[in-house]
Parts: structure tokens; sequence; C-alpha cells
């Protein structure tokens, strides 16, 4: 039985689920009365004729072990691949050798998920408050639509309300209020792409804002080759390493797929939580320090791209994958890397297929370049709202307030 590894958080250690918790304790019951010859003097449950009662042992179950021991099930992470595993061995209990192959293959899954999952812990909880280190996570939140309310006519079901996104950046040290999450939250008519351009802009803004010059930084990004995966977020982070000098090292990790609730999410969870319980008829109601993202947890704040009420636009969407390439080589085999570490020296990068395998060299570099400061990527200017979109958006402005119907078909 696995204890809490101490300063390693909440950690569970999860049994194999081949079985369920009523599965173990059914073949629990038949070892019993295996071993011992006379039945009767352990059959404690009368009416089930069970050794031992269900009660007893779910009872022993929740006070010994369920802080840190669970049954591996579809509710932790539904991935893919774990449930798909699960399911073949589940069919084929009939069969040996395949039952080994495929146990074997599901517990290197899992091994890979649980040792990813510990680094990440042990980054989130003890790398964070060290001097000189930041670690960062970042993702993308399902969109929220508004207007939002309690009484919905049917006819809204018909048609696609303002559309909302939330990207979250977690600055994953454990303040007093837990971690800290900077949400951008980009209103329909200043979107662009939900690709690289966008996630580089808002965290090269963060960066900028929040984030000191001179740290060792690390950084937790999820699968998705659009928006982190990808030549060009990695591209980024050599710049402001390796020409710009900004950071003394930045580490990247890519969450196991299949396997990617981190702390953005626990952030976005409450956010959802807070906004399905609420009225947001615009995005007014989402901002500020009465808004629903400040009110859905201390440590979710908000970052509009433009302040609907002030008129202040907060940060600029900019041409990445215009201006990186000429610099950088476009990272074949990105798909397998893990780990990315950047070092200011050189023109290579290490990276890894998986935690504990060794580093790769990878010339990212196209050659030692002289790169002007003062050069920038160009602005992109948001595409705003089309004529039939403004249409349909306008049958919505009927059911909100006098003060939030700026901000339903039009764009501010
Ligand atoms: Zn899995």
């Amino acid at each position: 039985m696995a204890l809490p590894n101490p300063g390693v958080g909440p950690e569970k250690f999860l049994l194999p689920a081949v079985f369920t918790l009523s599965e173990l304790y059914e073949s629990y019951c038949t070892h019993l009365k295996k071993c011992v010859s006379d039945v009767s003097i352990l059959i404690t449950d009368k009416k089930s004729d069970k050794p031992v009662s269900w009660g007893k042992v779910y009872e022993h179950w929740k006070t010994n072990y369920s802080t840190y021991c669970n049954v591996w099930g579809q509710r932790d992470g539904c991935c893919e691949k774990c449930c798909l595993k699960t399911q073949e061995i589940k069919d084929c209990k009939n069969d040996p050798n395949k039952l080994e192959l495929l146990t074997k293959e599901l517990e290197e899954h899992r091994n890979l998920a649980t040792t990813a999952r510990k680094t990440y812990n042990e980054h989130r909880i003890n790398t964070a408050k060290e001097d000189g280190k930041v670690v960062i996570s970042l993702d993308f939140a399902e969109n929220l639509m508004v207007p939002h309310l309690s009484n919905i006519p049917s006819t809204f079901y018909f048609r696609t309300k303002r559309k909302i996104d939330i990207f979250g950046i977690c600055n994953e040290e454990i303040t007093e209020n837990g971690s800290i999450q900077l949400n951008y939250v980009i209103d329909e008519p200043f979107k662009i792409e939900k690709g690289a351009n966008a996630v580089i802009s808002m965290f090269d803004h963060y960066l900028a804002n929040y984030v000191e010059k001179g740290k060792s930084l690390v950084i937790y990004a999820d699968n998705c080759c659009a928006q982190n995966k990808n030549q060009y977020f990695i591209g980024y982070l050599c710049y402001l390493v390796k020409i710009l000098k900004q950071y003394n090292e930045i580490e990247l990790y890519f969450m196991v797929v299949g396997h990617t609730k981190f702390s953005p999410d626990s952030h976005f969870g409450n956010l959802k939580t807070r906004f399905s319980k609420a009225k947001c008829q615009s995005i007014v109601d989402l901002l500020g320090e009465e808004g629903i993202i400040h009110k859905s947890a201390t440590n979710n704040k908000a970052l509009p791209y433009k302040d609907p009420l002030t008129l202040k636009k907060n940060f600029e969407w900019k041409d990445w994958k215009g201006f990186l390439p000429s610099k950088f080589n476009n990272c074949t085999n990105i798909g397998k890397w893990h780990v990315v570490k950047i070092q200011s020296f050189g023109l290579n990068i290490s990276v890894a297929k998986s935690l504990g395998e060794p580093f790769e060299e990878y010339k990212i570099m196209k050659g030692e370049l002289m790169i002007d400061e003062n050069e920038q990527p160009s602005i992109l200017e948001p595409k705003g709202l089309g004529e039939p979109r403004k249409e349909e958006l306008e049958y919505f402005e009927q059911f909100v307030d006098s003060e939030h119907k700026l901000f339903i078909k039009d764009t501010y």
C-alpha cells in the first residue's frame, strides 16, 4: 500500500480499474472463505452470508485508505487510453497472455502519468516557493456564452449567444489565497484565431507585467498542437532566453495526453460554478471586483482584451507566427517531446520524450543571429463581427437591461 509522499500534495494512489470497490469486496470475501475451514465463525453478516459486511469493509476503507488510495476509474481524468485498455482487459480475462500484455501496457502508461503528476506537484508545491523560480501553467477554458439568464426563453436554444473566450495563466506559487490565476477575457468581436498568435500574445503580456526578469521559469501546458505544442511557442520561449536574455532558463512540460488536469482547471471550475448560478447579461458582469470571475474565488482575476466601460485596450494581438520562423528551426518531432529545456547559451535546446528519459539536443536556432531587440512582431487587428452575426446577436438585446445592450451585438 502506498503511503502519502511528504510534501508532495494529496496525490492519490490508484488501484487498477480492472475491478470496482464492490468487486474488490467480493473477491476479498471469497478469499476469506477459502482461507478458513469453518466458515461459520467468520459469517458476521447473517443476511448476506458474507464473512464480513460490506458496511464494515467500506467503513474501514473510508477511515484508513480513502484519503490516499482510490480505484482508478473514469472519473480520474477520463483518459481515453486508460478507459479503452481497461475495457480490453475486462474483455480478455480468459486469455492470460493477452491479459498480461495489456495489463503491462496499461501499467506503463499509468506510471508515466503518475510520474508526470508527481513532478508537476513537486514543481507546484516546492519549486514555486524557491527564490528565482516561477512556475506557471496555462490553458484555454471552454468559452462562456452571454447573456446567461435564469429564465431562458426556449427560443434561445436555436440561436448562438455571444461567445467569450477565457485563457487562464496561473502562477503556481501557493499564497494565502492559493495559486493566483489571471484570466484573459476575450469578447467575441476581439477574437483572433485560437492558435499560437493568441497564446503567445497573452503569455507575452503576462510575463512582461507579472514576472520579473532574470528568473528561471517552469511552464506547464497541455498537448494542444495548435495552441501551445508548436514551433512558435517554443521559438518564442527561445527568443526570451537566448536572444533577449530576459530569463535565465525555461523548462517547458507538456501534460500526459488524457491526464491533463492541472491548476487552470480548478480555477475554471470555480468560475464555471459561479457563472452557472449567476445572471450574466454581458461581459460587464464578468469583470471588476464585483464581477463573476473575481467573485468566483479571490484567486481568480480577470483582464479583458478591451475594457467595456473604460474602453482601454489592455494588450495587443501580435503576429508571432510571422516574426519567429526566420530565427528558429521548425521543431520536427515536436509531437514526441514531453519536456523541453531552454538555456541562454548555444544554439540548441534539450528535449526528452518522457520524464526520466535522457535528454537529446535539438538545434533550434538557425545561427548566431544579431537580432535587434527593438524589432517587434507586427500588431494584428481582430476582425470584429460580420453583419450576419450582428443580426443574429441583435435578438438577445431585448432580454437584457439597458446598460448591457451596447455589449450584445456591438463592437465597443
Ligand atoms: Zn491514461
